[in-house]
């Protein structure tokens, strides 16, 4: 698929910006597992948050196939980088979608500005596949709600000035499906409160945390589109973030693939570069084979939701895809590495550490898997 010129230039920008910001930092940034809030002002004074979002709310009124060509480009050189970054912005998908206009003013221009952060909480202890299975309670009160209940694995639980959160609003509700409404929190609220999940395997700058509700009373209009729509607002936004996620994919790929063809270049076994090897070559062609493919996979569907052809299955299609090929090309490089590949300073350990989580959030492959069968089959 030909790029227009506008999006090659969008795609250089965002190469150029991370090269020139992110790859000296990456290292330091994972192994602290903090964030530098200095590369958020600095991708938000850039332009590069919520390309997507409407020109009125504060965004570029670009489309997701923008937005995934940012996200391959931050991720070629660090996916937690890229996506301490676009998850700042995680939600304007939905807002965008449902929200009032008043709530559009309000939450959108913010964080596509750079001057506030945001989050999704669906994720519970014991509700994670499972997304009807969340506890978290909403009660109605006269002026609002009393949000009560725990999240787990939250992206930028401890970060974010608000966060969308899943809750149940209508027990009652015949149907599962019926019981749950989004609705807006400020982490400024009275009962807010949040804890850092340390030590994780991938994308370690990126913050991810438990959440507890202690009975946080909000106002009426918090509440983010129709009470008992929230599962399906939840499914239609993680139908547009899933995308992000395979941008992450794509980058992560390419940049496992880049480190790997410099190395075999480099690299001299039995007199030669290991790049004079056909086995070398032909686990090259294969790598790069997957990345063209996904790529391809991706800007196709991204564009395609631009277009409003929202196809599920094509969806969970690209995500799984891309973050299979992440992990497969990343494992490989480090193959091709040999013994170098297993330490932290050749890198390629890193870009297969963080593939690995694209294959659990946003939905597992299995899941995806679930999806993309059940469409096909009309289960
Ligand atoms: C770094 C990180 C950031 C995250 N950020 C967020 C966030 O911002 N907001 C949020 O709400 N959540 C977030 N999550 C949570 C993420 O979405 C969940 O981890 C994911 O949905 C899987 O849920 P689980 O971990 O409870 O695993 P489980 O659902 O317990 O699944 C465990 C395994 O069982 C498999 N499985 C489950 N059900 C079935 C089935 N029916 N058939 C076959 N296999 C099945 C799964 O595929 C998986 O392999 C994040 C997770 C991580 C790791």
């Amino acid at each position: 698929m030909e790029l227009t010129p506008e999006q090659k230039d969008i795609k250089n920008a965002a190469r150029e910006f991370a090269e020139g910001e992110m790859m000296e930092i990456a290292r330091e940034l994972d192994e602290k597992q903090q964030f530098d809030e200095r590369l958020w002002q600095k991708a938000a004074d850039l332009g590069f948050l919520g390309v997507f979002v409407d020109e009125k709310y504060g965004g570029a009124g670009l489309g997701y196939l923008e937005h995934s060509l940012i996200c391959e480009e931050f991720a070629r050189i660090d996916c937690g980088i890229a996506h301490a970054i676009t998850s700042t912005f995680f939600g304007t998908q939905l807002i965008s979608l449902i929200g009032t206009e008043e709530q559009k003013l309000k939450y959108l221009s913010s964080v596509c500005k750079g001057e506030a952060k945001m989050g999704v909480a669906i994720t519970e202890p014991d509700a994670g596949s499972d997304v009807s299975s969340v506890k978290t309670t909403a009660k109605k009160t006269d002026s609002g709600y009393v949000v009560s209940g725990n999240k787990t694995f939250i992206t930028n639980a401890n970060r974010a000035d608000f966060l969308i959160v899943l809750c149940i609003t209508n027990p009652e509700a015949k149907k599962k499906y019926d019981r749950f409404s989004t609705i807006i929190v400020e982490t400024d609220r009275p009962g807010y409160e949040a804890s850092k999940l340390k030590n994780k395997l991938s994308i370690r700058c990126s913050d991810t945390g438990e959440v507890a509700f202690k009975d946080v009373e909000v106002p009426k209009d918090n509440l983010l589109g129709k009470e008992g729509r929230g599962f399906y607002n939840i499914m239609e936004f993680l139908n547009r973030s899933r995308l992000e996620a395979a941008g992450l994919g794509i980058g992560t790929a390419q940049g496992a693939l880049e480190k790997a063809i410099n190395h075999v270049r480099k690299r001299k076994q039995f007199g030669a570069p290991l790049a004079d090897s056909p086995i070398v070559q032909t686990k090259i062609a294969e790598m790069a084979t997957l990345v063209e493919a996904g790529r391809s996979f991706l800007y196709s569907t991204s564009a395609k939701v631009d277009r409003g052809e929202l196809d599920h299955a094509l969806i969970a299609m690209t995500k799984w895809y891309a973050a299979e090929i992440a992990v497969k090309v990343s494992d490989e490089a480090i193959q091709l590495h040999g013994g170098y590949g297993i330490l932290e300073e050749y890198d390629v350990s890193h870009y297969w550490r963080d593939a690995k989580v694209l294959e659990i959030f946003e939905g597992t492959k299995e899941v995806e898997k679930l999806i993309i069968g059940r469409s096909l089959l009309g289960r």
